[in-house]
């Protein structure tokens, strides 16, 4: 390899997952290191993992400088990756450890790899055999020469383990040894789709791109249904062919079953998959072979950013608008924004699809940075969905009833017919608020401040804040009388009795994610659905994500009003884009489909602008709207979130930083605040918020570092910057 090397000895400053300064130095280990190199390095009394960042800076008593134990068997991080961690940590103001940390998580890199047992066809395969074998036998065949696991190929053949070992009883079926880190098996375009219409010129302009091998950035925007997924495939087909690597982002992994399918019957085997739910030792294997090129496309959530690629030759964010994009625990950073960055720091291109896209990506797409396609029809027979208004001011709903007689009525048709309903209500539990009729007390967690919310199927309160649970109270918890307390409000657990109550002959399904055990169970129970196993669906916000439910003709959406009272500059953005998501549900196959939205509103431009379907007028109006504010992505805003348990310090600390704003203020941005954050209180601590806003020529983050500077965070007190803050609770 042709890198910098330092020979053992020689003083390397090292970058080490501990919170400390930047950099240490060491002597580089017995057999030299170079730039990128992973080491493990005493730290005090423990070992630390740490990567070789450049030469040592010295400076100080040589003698004192320890040796590095050795050097790890991984590839070296490469300089792209180094590179990206450094601006990724400039830019989001994350000390760089931090960064490291993210990049290095989970994958236990000082464990060496130890076998594991693989399972392959053995002897003749009798023609009488259980329907089980008989799947485990054609699952080895759709496996080929590909080593598999007993998990693996169980979950293949969709039968137990039992029936493997049945197998290698019987000397059908032979259990050998394999590393247990093994190369994913090969993907190879097998089934392009005949694209149509406007379809053939997107995919046509994004295979140019993977070809071109530089970076630059697309919006693909098309209804859902307009076949923006089979587009971007042809993409990442081009960039498979070309031996280089694929990333694709997808926002609620767990859920993602049906795409898993979909690129199985694409490229003949299922891709790597990087998130919360794969287990370390997957995790690790998957990051050694990210790292050595075994590992051709890696679908993932928003962390997968961080893999080591060897050869990224292409990055797609599906759903581009999805919240969830923004990490908003511990590395604050918007997975969309650090995609753009690092595909232009490895020169690939990046595509970001979505049917509702954000203002910030719909601005660069007008402003010309990013490139856009546009899909304008839905694929094939299906048709977006007619969309209307119920007037909630004109039905009349009896007590503890949420669902108008129209929208009832349009349920009950669906049932005749044999096809599926759903009904949205973006909440959790059985009811958001549990009320004292005798003294108007509502039940409240006792460290945030925030209603506690009955969940009766786990019957119990929880705070949606912290997480805190307690038993249902009998008696009132403030005035101690019995049997007054009440539910007040809807979430789905309620509505599903409502649901019940006048449909109680249809089969009905509650997609809500605390209902589920694991992600596998949503994940099961949402193919059923989709197979056609319910009339009646009821579900939160993961029903708005890409599932296909082809007998789905309805959906009415309980409150389209929900979200349109937040304080939040994005709440017509969210409200616009999760209607118009949740919508996009009906009509997907051949039959049509309809939308009705239960309003007390009509009238209200944003309800308007989503019966419309006029979606550029929407975000033109949105777009001037922020532009006037001077609102992202018009101008710039970092939110500084403080809390401690010492309200009264917090409170001292906060006005002081916000009296001595001089660095901000000579930078051009203004500091706003301090004041309470919409939950003053979480897990026991107070919350404070102050804003910085600028003109989006400012050089915010080295003005914000400047300014805090001048003060010593006390130890009390957490002290977060939130740049480009999505949320502000
Ligand atoms: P989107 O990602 O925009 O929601 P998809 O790519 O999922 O759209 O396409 C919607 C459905 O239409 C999928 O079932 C897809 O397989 C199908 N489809 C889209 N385009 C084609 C095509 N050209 N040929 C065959 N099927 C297509
Ligand atoms: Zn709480």
């Amino acid at each position: 390899m042709n890198r910098s090397v330092f020979d053992a000895g020689q003083l390397v400053a090292v970058l080490t997952t501990e919170p400390l300064g930047r950099t240490l130095d060491y002597r580089a280990p017995e057999g030299g290191c170079s730039l990128g190199d992973f080491l493990e390095v005493p730290l005090g009394p423990r070992r630390v993992l740490g990567v070789v960042w450049g030469a040592g800076e010295g400076g100080y008593d040589a003698a004192k400088i320890r040796a590095a134990y050795r050097r790890l068997d991984v590839p070296p991080m490469r300089d792209e990756l180094r590179a990206f961690l450094a601006r990724a940590a400039e830019y989001t103001l994350t000390p760089l450890p931090a960064m490291l940390r993210a990049a290095t998580r989970g994958p236990r890199l000082d464990s060496p790899p130890s076998a594991r047992k693989t399972y392959a066809l053995a002897g003749p395969v009798p023609n009488q055999m259980t329907e089980a074998r008989f799947k485990v036998i054609e699952a080895l065949r759709r496996f080929g020469a590909a080593p598999v696991t007993l998990g693996e190929l169980a979950d293949e053949a969709d039968v137990s383990t039992s029936v493997i070992k049945g197998l290698v009883k019987l000397g059908i079926v032979a259990e050998g040894e394999a590393p247990r880190d093994l190369p994913y098996p090969p993907l190879v375009s097998q089934m392009p789709a005949a694209l149509e219409g406007d379809q053939i010129a997107a995919a046509a302009d994004l295979v140019g791109r993977v070809k071109a091998g530089a970076f630059s950035a697309v919006l693909l925007q098309g209804v859902t249904g307009s076949g923006k997924t089979e587009v971007y495939l042809e993409a990442v087909a081009e960039c498979l062919a070309r031996g280089r690597q694929a990333l694709i982002l997808l926002p609620e992994i767990a859920l993602t079953a049906d795409f898993l399918a979909r690129v199985q019957a694409r490229f003949g085997n299922r891709p790597a998959e990087w998130h919360s739910g794969v287990t370390q030792t997957e995790r690790r294997r998957l990051w050694r072979m990210v790292g050595q090129g075994d590992a051709q496309m890696v679908v993932g959530a928003r962390s997968a950013l961080f893999l080591p690629f060897r050869d990224l030759g292409l990055i797609v964010v599906d759903e581009e608008h999805d919240t969830s994009y923004k990490q908003e625990e511990g590395v604050l950073y918007n997975a969309r924004d650090m995609a753009v960055l690092r595909a232009s720091i490895v020169g690939a291109p990046v595509v970001l699809a979505s049917a509702t896209p954000c203002l910030e990506s719909w601005a660069n797409a007008e402003g010309g940075k990013y490139h856009k396609l546009v899909l304008t029809a839905r694929f094939g027979a299906a048709e977006l969905p007619k969309m209307a208004a119920i007037d909630m001011r004109a039905q009349a709903l009896g007590k503890n009833e949420w669902i108008s007689p129209a929208l009832a009525h349009e349920v009950a048709e669906r049932i005749q017919t044999g096809e599926q309903s759903l009904l949205f209500l973006n909440r959790r539990g059985y009811a958001p608020i549990t009320l004292c009729r005798a003294c108007g007390h509502q039940v409240e967690c006792e460290t945030c401040d925030a209603r506690m919310v009955e969940h009766r199927f786990l019957n119990q309160l929880q705070c949606h804040q912290c997480g805190a649970t307690r038993a249902i109270p009998t008696s009132c918890p403030a005035c101690k009388a019995e049997g007054k307390l009440a539910a007040v409000g809807p979430g789905v657990e309620r509505l599903a009795e409502e649901v019940a109550a006048k449909f109680p002959t249809a089969r009905l399904a509650v997609l809500s994610s605390d209902l589920f055990a694991s992600a596998r169970a949503l994940k099961e129970q949402i193919v059923t659905i989709a197979a056609g196993g319910a009339d009646i669906i009821i579900g939160t916000q993961i029903v708005a994500k890409g599932h296909n439910f082809p007998n789905l003709t309805l959906v009415g959406v309980i409150d389209a009003d929900l979200g349109l009272h937040g304080s939040d500059l994005r709440a017509a953005e969210r409200t616009f884009q999760l209607m118009r998501q949740v919508a996009g549900r009906a009509g997907r196959a051949e039959k049509a489909g309809a939308a009705l939205l239960q309003t007390f509103q009509p009238e209200h431009p944003v309800i308007h602008a989503i019966l419309g379907g006029d979606e550029n007028a929407f975000w033109a109006a949105e777009a001037a709207a922020r532009s006037q504010a001077g609102t992202p992505p018009y101008g710039r805003l970092a939110g500084i979130i403080l809390s401690s348990p010492d309200m009264g310090a917090l409170m001292d600390f906060a006005n002081d930083i916000a009296r001595r704003d001089g660095p901000l203020r000579a930078a051009g941005a203004q500091l706003y605040g301090p004041a309470p954050a919409p939950v003053a209180r979480v897990r026991g601590r107070h919350r404070l918020r102050l804003l910085i806003k600028s003109d989006k020529s400012v050089a915010l983050q080295p003005a914000i570092l400047a300014w805090l500077a001048q003060f010593k965070i006390p130890n009390h007190l957490r002290l977060t910057v939130d740049i480009d803050p999505q949320s502000f609770y």
